[in-house]
């Protein structure tokens, strides 16, 4: 079995063959940092995550980069209304996001680009695209990709662009296909551009570059000019993919992506999530209401990616139910008494037999509906083994629990929930001490420190309830 891929670009299955045997040069479109991305961002981020480990368990050498934006149209828009610049704006969700990422057990990126970083290159790239005849100046101090100029201009989405109106212009960063037109590469600077420092110097005056030129720009300095993997959600591919194509390819005369992938978008209750129909869900919000990142991780990759996804407090119920069953397993193989006189069960050949079919369902343009299937089936069968014959040999219960754990490197099922259990364990040790030090401050009748310590356990969300057998507390 070889790994195979939809591209967008062709809407087919193809092998996956990267440029440099061996290497896989993905770029994923990150997250507009103006506020706390939403469960549906992460289904999307997820989908960057699964792209990412298999790859790694499949052997290869990933160079996978994400961008972070921090200039665009809704970043400014955003740090107008607070009355802060954009740096401080986009800095703490930055932060959040690697944090919200990292609590969903998404592996780190080689690099965050952020497009305040590449102000420089993205003005080169702008003159070399005027230079080529591929852009031009106009007379409202920007500057704009002439979609005339590339034939292929459309081919992604693929929408029939001979009856555009040539010169015809667009300067928001968001429209639909019925607005395919010359598209801003870079913009004049506006008063509320220059109040919240996003203006630059360039030899068109005052300004910033446009959302699609941060990406094209930042892909090629990081990963080159030709990159194995782009991916990003299914409302990307127009105008924002398009557009990169069309300033790559002018710029380079080389082939820019060789797999585009989009993954579909979250529902919720019916409906698309999404922050303009305040219908969205943080992460944030689901664990503050008790939910295991682990639960939400195995509620978001559920689906394949590019396969329908309803998210209901339900379905995240029965995920957690599906991971309990995960880590009860996972319990039972440890704790195996093995056996040395037992006959060997066949849990070895049911172990690798699992992780075959688990490789075929990844392969199969990342299937982790399917994969998950498989694992669940592993549970059952090797259950159902233990039920029969509950005495095994080292070598089966090694060979049971070595497929879990590698299955999970790319799931990151149990990698997230142990994670989680290890920070309620810290926080445990840490109320226990202060239990202890506030005891004794009682002991010593020094109530201003009891009271202080009970104080600093409040704000932290710790309630203490003191009894005859001592001091009990929980997460209040
Ligand atoms: P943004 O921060 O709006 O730039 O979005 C970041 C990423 O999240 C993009 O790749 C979007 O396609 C994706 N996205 C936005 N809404 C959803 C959704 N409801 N489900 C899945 N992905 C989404
Ligand atoms: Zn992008």
């Amino acid at each position: 079995m070889t790994l195979k891929v939809h591209n967008t670009a062709t809407r087919s299955l193809q092998a996956f063959e990267p440029l440099e045997a061996g290497i896989v040069r993905v770029y994923g479109c990150g997250p507009t940092i103006y506020n706390h991305a939403h469960i549906g961002n992460f289904r999307t981020f997820l989908f960057f995550d699964l792209v990412h480990r298999y790859l790694d368990w499949s052997g290869y050498e990933v160079r996978f980069v994400m961008n972070l934006t921090d200039v665009d149209d809704k970043v400014i828009e955003s740090a107008v209304e607070s009355g802060i610049t954009i740096t401080e704006k986009t800095t703490p969700f930055g932060e959040a996001f690697l944090a919200d990422s990292s609590t969903l057990g998404i592996r780190p990126a080689e690099s965050y680009p952020r497009a305040t970083d590449y102000i420089g290159a993205m003005v080169d790239f702008v003159q070399r695209l005027v230079d080529g005849g591929h852009a031009y100046p106009a007379d409202d101090g920007a500057v704009y990709f002439s979609i005339a100029s590339f034939a292929e201009y459309g081919r992604l989405k693929g929408i029939d662009t001979s009856t555009l109106k040539v010169g015809a212009r667009v300067s928001h960063d968001q429209y639909d296909k019925e607005d395919a037109r010359d598209f801003a590469l870079w913009k004049a600077a506006t008063a509320e551009d220059e109040q919240v420092e996003a203006a630059w110097d360039s030899p068109w005056g005052r300004g910033r570059p446009g959302w699609h030129l941060e990406c094209s720009v930042m892909s090629i300095a990081e990963l080159g000019e030709t990159l194995d993997m782009h991916l990003g959600g299914e409302d990307l591919v127009f105008p924002h993919h398009e557009n990169e194509i069309a300033q790559s390819e002018a710029a380079t005369g080389r082939p820019f992506v060789r797999h585009w992938m989009h993954g579909r978008h979250l529902f919720v209750e019916g409906k698309k999530m999404a922050k303009s129909l305040g219908n969205f869900i943080t992460l944030r919000e689901l664990l503050d209401e008790g939910h295991d990142p682990a639960a939400i991780r195995h509620l978001l990759i559920s689906s394949h990616y590019r396969g329908d996804l309803n998210f209901t407090r339900q379905g995240l119920e029965a995920s957690g139910s599906a991971l309990q069953r995960l880590l009860d397993f996972e319990s039972r193989l440890k704790g195996l008494a093995v056996d040395a006189g037992a006959d060997p069960s066949g849990l070895a050949t049911i172990a690798s037999e699992a992780v075959e079919s688990f490789r075929g369902a990844m392969d199969n343009d990342f299937n982790s509906a399917d994969a998950l299937a498989v694992v669940f089936g592993f549970v059952s069968s090797v259950n159902a083994a233990l039920d029969a014959h509950p005495a095994v040999i080292a070598a089966d219960r090694d060979a049971a629990l070595a497929a879990l754990h590698s299955m999970d490197e790319v799931l990151g099922l149990l990698e997230v929930a142990s994670a989680s259990r290890v920070v309620d364990d810290d926080l445990a040790a840490y109320v226990e001490q202060k239990i202890q030090e506030r005891s004794e401050a009682r002991a010593n009748r020094d109530f201003a420190t009891s009271d202080a310590i009970r104080d600093e356990l409040t704000g932290k969300g710790i309630v203490l309830e003191d009894g005859p057998d001592g001091t009990r507390w929980k997460v209040g």
